[in-house]
């Protein structure tokens, strides 16, 4: 079914003398007219669109998990004070002391850290999968899993799961699929391709203005409602919340995801394809030589590219560092972790977000040390970025 491409707007708001933008609640907790609906509001039997505490939700973070949930096409969305907010929130929430995780081998190194070095504390166990092997993935399942996990795009090595297969392996064991869309959003849809629970960090495109750190859980509207139950939920008793404040900066910025990912789209393939014909080892999913192109053109939604993110490989460390500098002297761009920014970002992922992971582990799934990631900026005129990129590869001997 082809992307509806007006279900990631948000929705007119039909108020006369309202404004065009909901209100920013600036209220940490909510008044009731009745003793009995404040009782029940701490139950099962909460009375419907009632606000109890800003902990839980507010009107302002209504408006934003309901738009985000109309973008991944899932029931509801509820939103967090940052992506790992989001992550720990879910899985908490659905995994037990004594289950355990398989997680894809390249994902996010903050997220690595999470599942191979606290949650052991907790008594879940992750086993790490290289995600492109279905048998791999299938093999280190049992009775005891509850989620398979991984990105939609892998950070930072930006490989694309089966994600259909994977859901029928996970359904099938009655495993919960979480896919982490922060690299993809409005490209992918994972829920469309059968994952229940779809993550992203706003810190990145979506927000796209690198002002703030919030994140997102959509999914089954049972499962985001027992995430802010105050007696059990993982997201309420954790207290990572998202500050009305933010959350209506970070809807106003979903209006123009669009119109943004596009661009990052067509500036990110002009520098991928430039790359490409220099013979530089580039990483990008709109290349034919990327190991999964076939499966992106198959499984992303048409229209909107193939994303901003691309890798390089330089071949070492020393030269990855001194072309960094170059690029940034030029104008090229930040030396900054994140991405998703209106400005080309780039970091050196094995020492930096991915640098949780330890080195052997990164040489064997292929993260090596002269790996730079791009997030390619909205620039206006790429040819010129070009340019100024192309003189500084030249300055490490790469022209
Ligand atoms: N997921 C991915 C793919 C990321 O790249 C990041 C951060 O870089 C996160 C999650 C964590 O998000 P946040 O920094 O908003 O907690």
């Amino acid at each position: 079914m082809p992307y509806d491409i007006e279900q990631h707007l948000p929705l007119v708001q039909e108020n006369e003398y309202g404004g065009v933008n909901p209100p920013i609640s600036d209220s940490a907790t909510f008044t009731f007219h009745d003793p009995d609906r404040l009782k029940a509001s701490f139950g099962h039997d909460a009375p419907p669109g009632c606000f109890l505490y800003a902990r839980a939700t507010t009107p302002t973070a209504q408006h934003l998990a309901a738009a985000l949930a109309r973008l991944e096409g899932t029931e509801a969305a509820h939103v967090t004070a940052s992506g790992m907010g989001a992550i720990v929130a879910t899985l908490l929430q659905r995994v037990n002391p004594g289950e355990e995780i398989v997680a894809s081998h390249t994902i996010y190194g903050g997220t690595w850290a999470l599942l191979a070095n606290f949650f052991p504390r907790l008594g879940i166990k992750t086993h790490f999968a290289d995600f492109q092997d279905l048998h791999a993935v299938e093999s280190l399942m049992s009775e005891n899993t509850a989620v398979l996990y991984c990105e939609s795009l892998s950070n930072p090595l930006l490989r694309l799961p089966d994600l259909p297969s994977i859901a029928a392996l996970a359904h099938r064991a009655q495993a919960m699929l979480v896919v982490d869309n922060t690299f993809t959003p409005l490209l992918i849809s994972p829920a469309r391709l059968g994952a229940d629970v779809v993550i992203h960090s706003l810190t990145k495109f979506i927000n796209g203005a690198s002002d703030c750190v919030g994140g997102v859980t959509c999914g089954p509207a049972e499962f985001i409602d027992s995430l802010s139950d105050p007696s059990h939920g993982a997201a309420m008793l954790l207290g990572a919340v998202l500050d009305s404040l933010r959350a209506q900066g970070i809807y106003k910025n979903l209006a123009t995801l669009e119109i943004r990912m596009r661009r990052h789209s067509e500036n990110a393939r002009f520098i991928a394809e430039r790359l490409a014909e220099k013979g530089l080892a580039v990483t990008y999913p709109g290349l034919e030589n990327h190991p999964e192109h076939k499966r992106f053109i198959a499984l992303a939604n048409p229209g909107f590219g193939a994303g901003g993110i691309l890798a390089l490989d330089v071949g070492d460390a020393s030269r990855a560092d001194a072309l960094m500098r170059y690029l940034q002297q030029a104008g090229v761009g930040h030396l900054a972790v994140s991405l998703g920014f209106h400005h080309t970002l780039f970091s050196p992922s094995g020492s930096s977000t991915s640098s949780e992971i330890p080195p052997e582990i990164q040489e064997r799934i292929g993260l090596t040390p002269g790996l730079i990631r791009f997030s390619i900026g909205l620039d206006p005129d790429i040819g010129a970025t070009w340019g100024r990129f192309a003189s500084c590869l030249a300055k490490i001997g790469l022209d």
